[in-house]
């Protein structure tokens, strides 16, 4: 079905949900409240948020941090007031989770400034699904979230790590936007910001070109031509060169993320976490994320990493002084719990 916009979108959910025959409700006030994922609160919003005038101002107010979303969760915002008239909206922040990063994380080193003025930092990305997949590892292990130290690792076509202490972030690898850190599907990551001067003076290219670059046409694609996990592991069983290359880097990166969160969480780590698409799935790339780690206290139990499943397991051996678990996330669910909670608080 063609839906062109955010309007389309929820009239066809107004419908669905109320027709007489599969809707689960009689009519749209039935709804308690719609929760929306908002990319960037920059640094207005630390938690989920009843949308108002003011609410609407200050998402708006940070859309030169995030100019490809913000408005596009502006327009489903609108569209939600419009079509469930009276139902009470709530913005749930991507950044929300990632608030309480110390301020030797989250700053860069530039002069103080371009912080003061123009709020340039590192946010994160992902916080719902690295807040959602950490609530389930305390589930799974039957301790305190407040208690735990804990690497979540989001491996989807987006990819970040992030480091929970005492059950709240500590670090992550996304920066002011979501290209900074993990090599993932079509983003580079990290790399050396003069790059693009490089680009720029020597390759001509316009900084519009260098942006495409960076964020749609780098990650494993620069890499390897393919941005699917699945088409690149079979091409490397191939024997393809360049598909391998692609994997070895992916994985090297995941790495050294570990290592700089384990030493930044003082060696106090309770357990890995691997979630979305390639983390929940891709057994061959959690392998070798997890190889060779013995000196560490993180050791996996081969078969059960082959295992598939859908709930959250433990895929440590049992000599493993650090858990490695493997926890399905669920973003629309954690808004929806965050939104309920919200409600109830209210
Ligand atoms: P998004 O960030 O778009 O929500 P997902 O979390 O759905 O992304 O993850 C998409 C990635 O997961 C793709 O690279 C896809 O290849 C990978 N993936 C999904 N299933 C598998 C699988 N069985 N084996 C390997 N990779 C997988």
């Amino acid at each position: 079905k063609n839906i062109p916009d955010h309007e389309t979108g929820f009239r066809e959910m107004d419908e669905l949900l109320t027709n007489a025959k599969e809707g689960v409700i009689k009519n749209s006030s039935d709804i308690s409240a719609i929760g929306h994922r908002v990319v960037h609160g920059g640094e207005t919003f630390t938690k989920p948020t009843i949308i108002d005038e003011t609410v609407i101002k200050a998402i708006e107010s940070n859309v030169p941090l995030a100019p490809l979303h913000n408005p596009g969760n502006l327009s489903g915002i609108f569209a939600a007031q419009k079509f469930f008239k009276g139902v009470i909206n709530i913005a749930v922040f991507d950044t929300a989770f990632h608030q309480t990063m110390p301020e030797g994380n989250y700053r860069y080193a530039l002069p103080n400034e371009y912080y003061e003025k123009y709020k340039i930092r590192r946010y994160g990305f992902h916080g719902t699904s690295h807040q959602y997949v950490s609530k389930l590892a305390a589930k799974f292990l039957n301790k305190p979230i407040e208690s735990l130290n804990l690497i979540t690792l989001h491996l989807g076509n987006g990819a970040s790590v992030c480091a929970i202490k005492n059950g709240k972030s500590f670090d992550t690898s996304m920066g002011m936007t979501p290209l900074e850190g993990l090599i993932m599907g079509t983003r580079a990551g990290d790399i050396d910001p003069a790059i693009p001067f490089f680009l720029a003076d020597h390759v001509k290219l316009s900084y519009k070109e260098i942006d495409t670059m960076l964020n749609k046409e780098s990650g494993l694609k620069g890499i390897s031509s393919l941005n699917d996990m699945r088409d690149i592991l079979a091409k490397r069983e191939e024997g393809d060169k360049n598909a391998k290359l692609a994997i070895e880097m992916y994985v090297k990166r995941i790495r050294k993320y570990i290592g700089a969160y384990l030493v930044g969480l003082g060696g106090k780590l309770d357990a890995i976490i691997f979630t979305a698409g390639i983390g929940e799935n891709a057994s061959e790339i959690r392998k070798l994320c997890m190889e060779n780690l013995s000196m560490l206290g993180i050791e996996i139990d081969e078969n059960k990493n082959k295992a598939s499943g859908k709930e959250v397991r433990e895929i440590n051996n049992d000599k493993s002084k650090i858990k490695v678990l493997i926890c399905p996330t669920n973003e629309e669910l954690e808004i929806a719990l965050q939104a309920k909670e919200l409600l109830q608080a209210n």
